[in-house]
């Protein structure tokens, strides 16, 4: 549905974006997480066809955005990190202007009112923007967004600046959305998009350094499944018991917790021991007081992989210091700002 290859943005000789690949399929919902910064709006604005890029190409459906703007253009419903709202126009006279600059076809009405339903607004519709609450703000971006029907939504940071409550509800809003649509959708919250995205790519500094399920990214980061187990039993038989299970590789004992012992389960890859697990403890009446799996959440993930494309940035910058030691000063500090907006 959305192919994304070898996006470059430069500014000057800043790289915002630097060889950014990945594709979205038809359904799916994508998240985008990063620190303010990463490259989220940019890859977004481009994609959407509000910017264009140094190098690299995007196709939406087939067409390419620059080729073909506006069948690619046309599939997308985009709310930007700024939502394009006019403060002195009512919802209805704005959703109005929206459905003509859409050049949309069919009943205007109808429409319209399909898609305030869907967002909740339906008891504003007769207020102005400028007297919303921001909550309200971004429904009405997102029902701008959802004009026209289109199979896409990509969603820049909906949730910055809502209260909590304001959060929980567009996160819901959301996560319905995802069901009709395939979304792209960016945050810097990482609980955000762990509570609504399937498939997380995690951008740093203008690069994709992970791409996967919230699930997979913490077991791969966490070096493989492992759980641990608080267990009311005597030591060395609960150890044999342990290691009899189909499954389990390796046993470690942690140490006493609570006149009980705290076990670490490393089983082998792919395999759930917890039923036999379980099973074996009540055998031999020895209660389970806790049971936890090592999954890291997307929190720590964050953290240990831009810690790991610090740490390689930093390497590469001293190499490459010590291989330009000769030519003098490389004085590249001043990066030039293109402005260069929608
Ligand atoms: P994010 O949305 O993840 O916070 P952005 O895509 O907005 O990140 O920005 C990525 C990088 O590009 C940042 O370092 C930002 O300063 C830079 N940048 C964005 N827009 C411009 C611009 N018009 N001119 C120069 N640099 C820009
Ligand atoms: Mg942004």
């Amino acid at each position: 549905m959305i192919e994304v290859r070898e996006l470059t943005k430069r500014y000057g000789i800043k790289y915002a974006v630097e060889n950014v690949s990945f594709s979205v399929g038809e359904g799916e919902v994508l998240g985008l997480l990063g620190p303010n910064g990463a490259g989220k709006s940019t890859i977004m604005n481009i994609i959407t066809g509000y910017l264009s890029a140094t190098d690299g190409t995007v196709t939406i459906g087939g067409y390419d955005i620059l080729e073909h703007p506006a069948k690619a253009k046309s599939q997308i419903g985009y709310l930007p990190e700024q939502p394009p709202l006019y403060l002195d126009m009512t919802v209805e006279e704005y959703l109005h202007f929206c459905f003509r600059l859409k050049k949309l076809k069919g009943n205007k009405k109808q429409h319209i009112a399909e898609v305030c339903e869907k967002v909740g607004i339906e008891d504003v519709f007769g207020r102005k923007i400028g007297n919303l609450s921001r909550g309200y703000r971004q429904r009405v971006g997102l029902a701008q967004a959802l004009l026209g029907s289109p199979p896409i939504l990509i969603l820049d940071e909906p949730t910055v600046g809502l209260d909590p409550r304001q959060i929980t509800d567009i996160r819901n809003l959301i996560r319905e959305l995802g069901k009709q649509h395939t979304v792209i959708l960016s945050s810097h919250i990482l609980s955000e998009l762990q509570a609504i995205c399937p498939r997380v790519a995690v951008i740093h500094q203008g690069h994709i350094i992970a791409d996967g399920s919230p699930h997979t990214l913490a077991h791969s980061m966490a070096g493989g499944n492992r759980l641990y187990a608080r267990i009311d039993g005597p030591k060395e038989p609960v150890r044999r018991m342990l290691e009899q299970i189909a499954g389990v590789e390796k046993v470690e004992e942690l140490g006493p917790r609570e006149g009980a012992f705290e076990w670490a389960i490393y089983p082998k890859e792919g395999v759930d021991v917890r039923r036999p697990l379980f099973f074996g403890l009540s055998r031999n009446r020895w209660p389970l007081l806790s049971l936890q799996d090592n999954e890291m959440s997307l929190e720590e993930i964050f953290l240990a992989l831009t810690a790991q494309a610090e740490e390689q940035a930093r390497q590469q910058a001293l190499n490459e210091q010590a291989s330009e030691e000769e030519d003098g000063d490389a004085s590249e500090e001043d990066v030039e700002q293109e402005e260069e907006l929608p």
